[in-house]
């Protein structure tokens, strides 16, 4: 059987629909670059994610003209997050302190994806969902093509002038290349760092507006409301309780996050509303911006933020943002780009991860969160202070116009 994909040139190809891909490839198509997108999935389908849509989201919603259909989905505008500890006690950051008085949004991945990967095709890019990368071909230290498998099995190959990796803590494209370049057949299994849960709840008690986080021994999980009435579980724990609890759920639930008494309560009468989805993390951090000379990464590829700042989707968005930029501007001298864009990402990210790395380690650590979480109860200073180092955007120049309420 034919595939729908013809042996095309395309000037750029991005392997991965998620936030970073869908909207880098809306933002090169609408500068006049022909984009072709690669996702391994089949749209809408359930992401593991905390759903919690930080409020500078909204911003990049504006430019890429979704905002009002991601408004009209359904979800739910978050006006502050409250950090609980084991025994209750809390503060509350407001949505409004990360950026200009907006609030966030709760809304889950499978409509938020689905809304941006939709407006790509209608921007003009060609996708092709359910189609996976398979490899790479290299010439000279350049990427020019890859070859991708659809659902019928049937082989192609993409080639383009520029190819980005938005595969997500996959890294799909890069690994390929740096295999190919390295001649090895298959890299190490790494340890896993963290184990992330989520699911989709019904008849939570939460107050409307509030994303809860709550703490407990080697781990956190969060909780918000989303479209259709139901609310987001999602936690992230050492393995090492994974490996002591097990690894259902539902006994995690009950035996690790609802140690903390506000989790009990909140999901005292919760029913599932899913299956279950579950991950787990090798690493955070950040990985090479350009493994080839026209290759880059962008998105969770090309850094991985701790989950506790809620601010991994903003970075996708901020990186494919940067990248596009420097793209319009450069092209198609790829060591500009790659100067460009590496200096970029320097000045926007740096700081912030190096700053959720040490929350995630005290996130971790026995008595810190208690202990901090008390101490930041009292101090609002304090609480303004770490909040606006988890996001540092007052130094790169991403475009904020269309700004919305
Ligand atoms: C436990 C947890 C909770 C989180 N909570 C939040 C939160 O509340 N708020 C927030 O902002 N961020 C959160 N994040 C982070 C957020 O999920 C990521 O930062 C974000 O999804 C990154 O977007 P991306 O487009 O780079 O990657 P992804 O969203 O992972 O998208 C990558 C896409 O590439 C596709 N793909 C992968 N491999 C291939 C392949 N070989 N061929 C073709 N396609 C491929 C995948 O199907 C996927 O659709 C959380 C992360 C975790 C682990």
């Amino acid at each position: 059987m034919r595939s729908q994909i013809d042996n095309r040139k395309s000037q750029i190809a991005i392997v991965g629909g998620g936030p970073a891909g869908s909207s880098a490839a809306i933002r090169l198509a609408d500068r006049g670059f022909e984009v072709t997108l690669i996702e391994r999935e089949k749209f809408p389908r359930h992401k593991l994610c905390g759903e919690f849509i930080s409020p500078e989201c909204l911003t990049h919603f504006a430019e890429l003209g979704v905002l009002d259909e991601m408004l009209a989905a359904g979800g739910e505008r978050i006006h502050e997050t409250r950090f609980f500890d084991r025994k209750g006690r809390s503060f509350a950051i407001p949505s409004g302190l990360l950026d200009h008085k907006r609030a966030a949004l709760g809304l889950s991945r499978s409509a938020m994806d689905a809304i941006l990967l939709d407006h790509a095709r209608r921007s003009g890019v060609k996708v092709f969902d359910g189609t996976r990368l398979s490899e790479a071909f290299i010439e000279d230290e350049v990427l020019k093509a890859i070859s991708v498998v659809d659902e019928n099995a049937c082989t192609e190959i993409v080639s383009a002038n520029l190819f980005i990796d938005a595969s997500g803590r996959n890294n799909a494209l890069c690994r390929l290349v740096q295999r190919s370049q390295d001649d090895s057949s298959k890299p190490a299994a790494k340890a896993s760092v963290a184990v992330g849960f989520k699911n989709h709840f019904r008849d939570v008690k939460i107050e409307p507006g509030v994303c809860e986080i709550f703490s407990f021994p080697r781990g956190y999980g969060g909780l918000s409301s989303v479209e259709n009435g139901a609310a987001n579980l999602c936690f992230l724990m050492d393995p090492k309780i994974v490996r002591k609890i097990g690894s259902d759920p539902a006994k995690l639930v009950e035996r690790a996050v609802c140690s903390n008494v506000r989790a009990a309560k909140a999901l005292e009468n919760a029913s599932a509303a899913a299956d279950w989805l579950a991950v787990s993390i090798s690493s955070f951090g950040r990985t090479p911006a350009s493994p080839i000379k026209n290759l880059f990464a962008v998105g969770d590829s090309a850094a991985f933020i701790d989950p506790f700042t809620g601010s991994g989707m903003l970075m996708a968005f901020e990186s494919s943002a940067l990248l596009s930029m420097a793209i319009a501007e450069h092209a198609p001298i790829t060591e500009r780009i790659v100067a460009e864009y590496s200096l970029l990402r320097e000045q926007a990210f740096s700081r912030r991860l190096r700053v959720c790395s040490l929350l995630r380690k005290a996130a971790f650590a026995p008595f810190i969160p208690t202990a901090t979480i008390r101490f930041l109860a009292f101090s609002k200073r304090s609480r303004n202070y770490i909040a606006s180092m988890t996001r540092s955007y007052e130094k790169h120049s991403l475009n904020t116009r269309n700004a919305p309420s």
